[in-house]
């Protein structure tokens, strides 16, 4: 049995048993691929991933539910993200079975380091490389998919209490027409500064406003964000620049279909959040978190009096209560282990 304080889980790597690997090499397809211990691997110094940055990841959890299975949450829509993410870096083309068989056999062999019923979850992180040497820049000849897995807790050390939130005015994560909506590991890079700078100052995350106008808000560093004003919920359209997120998808479906909520994909204005009754962003790591004070250029307003709003609070419970099987799965999101 593993030794693991299930109360004490933060956001951490916590090695478990093993990990998936597969190779794709001279232009051949993905296929095969086996368990292997986890632990260190060995790459060349040239890599094109470590130089270039060839390289796109996935983020999935699986849970244990009150009726004791073992799930995992929209697995299908990952796996549709990384074979677009792989198809715009040049990687060969994942398949959408491919993917998903391989993330299955991982957390097969790691269930010991799925966290008890309400505890947390299993982190799935999928990742792709191209792992040959070069010095030219170009697409590498061979690559290199890996799963590990961590059981995780809350994402924030927080918990439930709203972020605090900075509008950054130096920065941009993304632009026009470049990587920002697929999952590509580079797009992190551009936003450790901004988030390093943020958390000095004591803020919790950073959110990020288009680079063409820089009027419009956009996503914070790894989740979508939306308001709730007037019975309407609002949330930026993916233009290009906003990573399509799967939990801002589950948003949108649930509060359309099971709290009759409208949805708006439209322009979010600074404006717009200043008078929102409430704001929140969402992602696999932070489920649905509320944001109760965000400030720009030295200006800072609170909202809903820096308490969880009942909005807010409603769609985080109705996912958490899909993903842990405490209400009915209408939407099929769930894949039984
Ligand atoms: C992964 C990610 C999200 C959230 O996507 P989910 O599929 O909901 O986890 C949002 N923004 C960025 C930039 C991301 O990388």
């Amino acid at each position: 049995m593993v030794k693991i304080n299930w109360d004490s889980l933060g956001f951490d790597v916590v090695p478990t048993k093993s990990m998936f690997k597969a190779t794709c090499i001279q232009g051949g397809k993905w296929e095969g691929g086996s368990i292997i211990p986890y632990g260190n691997i060995e790459l060349s110094p040239a890599a094109n991933v470590l130089n270039y940055g060839q390289g796109a990841f996935e983020g999935v959890k699986a849970f244990r539910t009150v009726k004791n299975n073992i799930v995992l949450f929209r697995v299908d829509k990952n796996a549709e993200r990384m074979a677009f993410s792989t198809r715009r870096l040049c990687i060969p083309e994942m398949d959408v079975d491919f993917f998903i068989n391989a993330v299955l056999k991982t957390v097969k062999d790691n269930v010991d380091y799925i966290p008890p019923y309400g505890k947390g979850s299993l982190y799935i992180r999928p990742v792709v490389w191209g792992t040959s040497p070069g010095i030219g820049v170009k697409p590498a000849t061979d690559y290199t998919f890996m799963i590990f897995v961590s059981p995780v807790g809350p994402y924030f050390k927080k918990g439930l209490k709203p972020l605090n939130l900075k509008i950054a005015n130096q920065f941009h994560r993304a632009a026009p027409k470049g990587i920002g909506n697929i999952k590509a590991i580079g797009n992190y890079s551009a936003s450790l500064y901004p988030l390093a700078q943020a958390k000095k100052e004591g803020y919790d995350e950073v959110i990020y406003l288009d680079a063409v106008s820089e009027e419009r808000i956009e996503e914070t560093g790894s989740a979508n964000l939306f308001i709730y004003k007037n019975g309407i919920i609002k949330t930026p359209p993916l233009s290009g620049s906003i990573l399509g997120g799967v939990t801002r998808d589950s948003v949108c479906v649930i509060s359309q279909k099971l709290l009759n909520i409208p949805v708006e994909e439209s322009d979010v204005f600074i404006k717009d959040l200043e008078e929102a009754d409430e704001v929140f962003c969402t992602g696999t790591a932070v489920v649905v978190s509320p944001i109760g004070k965000i400030t720009f250029n030295e200006k800072t307003f609170e909202i809903n009096k820096n308490k969880i709003g009942p909005i807010t609070k409603k769609i985080r419970e109705s996912i958490l209560g899909i993903q842990r099987e405490e209400s009915i799965d209408l939407y099929g999101w769930l894949k039984y282990l």
